[in-house]
This record gives structure tokens, sequence and C-alpha cells, in this order.
């Protein structure tokens, strides 16, 4: 840990969940009881939806790309992720999503968490697909296809069996080596896994339909003669104004259940609706207030684009985590002088003539 020797051993310092210490959480708690964690925690939160601020993630669009912001609090703790999203990135030997983030202390305003937030984003965006189809996908539900097998393709698939029960995932990737990389990763697990060759082959027996493709424009990775009764689809790569996946048609045949209107308007699939097109908040049916499936035909639609409470959630959990496993490091993040007023002072405690 590089701190200098002129860092006071008795220091506040902040832990800082360092990319290589989220790899060996994840292994020490285990894959699946970390996706079963983070989805409690999100679901503990949502159920506390009004006592958070919210508001629309800050986005930064370029041509090839955006850079977000995405910031939250209760009365207790403030969180904000950083957050790209670059589908061009792949072609150059990049990743088209990376975050990192912090946990604060209301009351201090001082950082208490520092993370990487890269694998912590795919483990929180399976945790909340698999926390609302179990809330929407139809009874006894054991296919899905997984279309898209970039980054989030196997999290996503481990936490649909972690959670929902999923036996079968049936792989597509407009890019072959995507599906075999996929397939390869899942090969140690107990999912039956069947690499197709179209989007409409890996739909075949699918109760469960994921959408997970990285393109910067609007798409239709599943057009309207696709999609039968009875399905619940579960729409994450369409997170950006211009991108999204699904045809239109899809929309008008589905219940829509979104995380934050304000934001899933503008981002989600639902921006190709009129403003007015009703849609029912996920927190309401997780807490009882709104319904979720009503009848095996109805075709059910989670309009993904993630929200800062789940990171919010997911930090949280990851802090506790911290705590029992010391899997961190201290980072001097903090000034602190003797006298809180007195910070010219420590900046002397460095000056090299004295
Ligand atoms: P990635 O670039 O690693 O993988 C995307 C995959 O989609 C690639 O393998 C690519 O070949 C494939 N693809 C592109 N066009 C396709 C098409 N027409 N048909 C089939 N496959 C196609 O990206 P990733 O990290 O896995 O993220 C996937 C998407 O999910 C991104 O758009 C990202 O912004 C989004 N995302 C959303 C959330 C959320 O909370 N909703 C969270 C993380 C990522």
């Amino acid at each position: 840990m590089p701190l200098t020797e002129t860092t006071p051993s008795d220091k506040a310092l902040v832990p800082f969940v360092s990319v290589d210490h989220m790899m060996q959480l994840i292994h020490r708690v285990g894959l699946h009881a970390m996706l079963r964690g983070i989805a409690g925690a999100i679901h503990d939160d949502f159920l506390r939806w009004e006592s958070f601020d919210k508001t629309p993630r800050v986005a930064a669009h370029s041509p090839v790309g955006v850079i977000e912001l995405m910031p939250t609090a209760d009365d207790r703790q403030y969180a904000f992720k950083y957050v790209n999203g670059h589908p061009k990135n792949t072609r150059e030997g990049l990743q088209t999503v990376t975050a990192f983030g912090l946990l604060a202390d209301v009351d201090t305003g001082y950082p208490v968490l520092l993370s990487e937030m890269t694998l912590l984003t795919a483990l929180r965006t399976a945790a909340m697909s698999a926390l609302v189809a179990k809330h929407l996908a139809p009874a006894g539900a054991s296919t899905m296809a997984m279309i898209g097998n970039g980054a989030q393709a196997e999290f996503q698939s481990h936490a649909m069996m972690a959670i929902c029960g999923i036996t079968h995932v049936r792989l597509y990737d407009s890019d072959p080596e995507a599906t075999a990389k996929c397939a390869a990763n899942l090969a140690g697990s107990s999912l039956v896994v069947t690499a197709c060759r179209s989007a409409e082959e890996a739909m075949e027996g699918a109760q469960i339909i994921t959408t997970c493709t990285a393109d910067k424009r609007n798409a239709t990775i599943l057009s309207d003669n696709m999609i039968g009764a009875g399905v619940h689809i579960n729409a994450i790569g369409g997170d950006c104004p211009g991108k999204t996946e699904l045809a239109t048609g899809i929309l008008h045949r589905s219940d829509i259940f979104v995380e934050y209107p304000p934001q899933t308007r503008v981002e989600g699939e639902i921006q190709q609706l009129g403003p007015d097109h009703l849609v029912t908040e996920i927190w309401q049916v997780l807490a009882g207030l709104a319904p979720g499936r009503q009848d095996a035909r109805q075709i059910t639609l989670f309009d993904s684009v993630g929200f800062a409470i789940e990171d919010f959630s997911a930090l949280r959990f990851v802090q506790q985590k911290v705590q029992e496993t010391g899997l961190a490091l201290p980072l001097d993040l903090l000034a602190d002088p003797d006298d809180p007023r007195d910070l010219f002072g420590m900046l002397m405690r460095a000056n090299p003539e004295l």
C-alpha cells in the first residue's frame, strides 16, 4: 500500500476495493451467495424506495459512447457510480462498460468505501434481472435465451440459475466467438448450455428472454413476430437515448416494468413510446403495491437501464463483506490536519525543507 512516510499511522483511511480484491471477495463469498446477497440488498432498499433521494443519472454523450454519474442517498449513506458505455470499445481490446464508485457517510460527508464497480455492475445488473424475473417470469420457468454473450452474459445466466432456478440457457451472439467464450465459461456450472446460430433458435422453448447486446443505435434484436404469449423479456442492452433493442410492436403487447420512470423514459426501450404510456415501477411490485405477472399468457417486459439505488445496495453489501473479510486496501484519501482549519499547516508536514 503506497502510503507516504508523511501519513500518520492513526490517520482515517478509506477502504479501497481494487479489481483484485473484488475478484477475491467474489470467490471468498461464492458467486451465487454474492448474487443472492446483492439481490437481497436491492430488494430491501427498493422496499424503502421513498426514503431515497432520486434523480436520473447525469450523462455526457459523445458520438461513440456515454459517461454517466449515478448518485443517490438515504438519510445515512450517499453513493455514486461513474460508469461508461462504449460499444465500439471491444474492437479496440477495451471493455464496453467500466465503473467505479463510492459510499459516503451523510452525517460527516466523508467517504467510507471506494470500490471498483466493473465486476460489481455485472453482479448487480444480474441480481436485479433475476430479482425482477422472480416476480414476472411464468411459473416454473426453466429456460432462458441469452442474446448478447459479452461481458454481462455469464453473470446474467448464473443469477437466473441462483435466484430463479433456471436450468437451461440458450446462447446467441452475432459474433460466434462471444458465444463460444460464454459457453466455455458456463461449462463448469450445472446449467445445460446450448449455442445457437440465430436469436430465433435461441428463443425456442425459452420462458425468459434476455437481450444484452451493445450497439449505439435503435437495433431490432427482437422483432414483433418473434415474441409469443406468456414470456418474460429482460431487456438490458437498450440503456441510452438512440440505443434500443426491441421492435415497438413488442412494447405495445407487453406489460412494462421499469426502475425509475424519469430515467427510463429517456434511456430505455420506452423512449420509443409516448411519454404517457403506462408503465409499472418495479419497486411497487416488490412492495406488493402493484401486481406482477397476472396470467400465463401475459408478456412481461423489464425495461432495465440500471438505477443508482441498485449500485447503492451493491456497495452497501460489499462494505459489509469487506468488514468481514478485510479484503481492501487502506487509501489515503482524506486530509487530516491536526486543527481542522489548519489545512496549510498539514501541507507543511511534507515540506522537505523542515
Ligand atoms: P459487451 O460489448 O461485452 O457485449 C455485447 C455483446 O453484444 C457483444 O458480444 C456483441 O457481439 C453482441 N451484439 C451486438 N449486436 C448484436 C446483435 N445485433 N445481435 C446479437 N448480439 C449482438 O457489453 P456488455 O458489458 O455485455 O453490455 C451489454 C449491454 O448491456 C450494453 O449495451 C450495456 O450498456 C448494457 N448494460 C446495461 C446495464 C443495465 O443495468 N441495464 C448494466 C450493464 C450493461
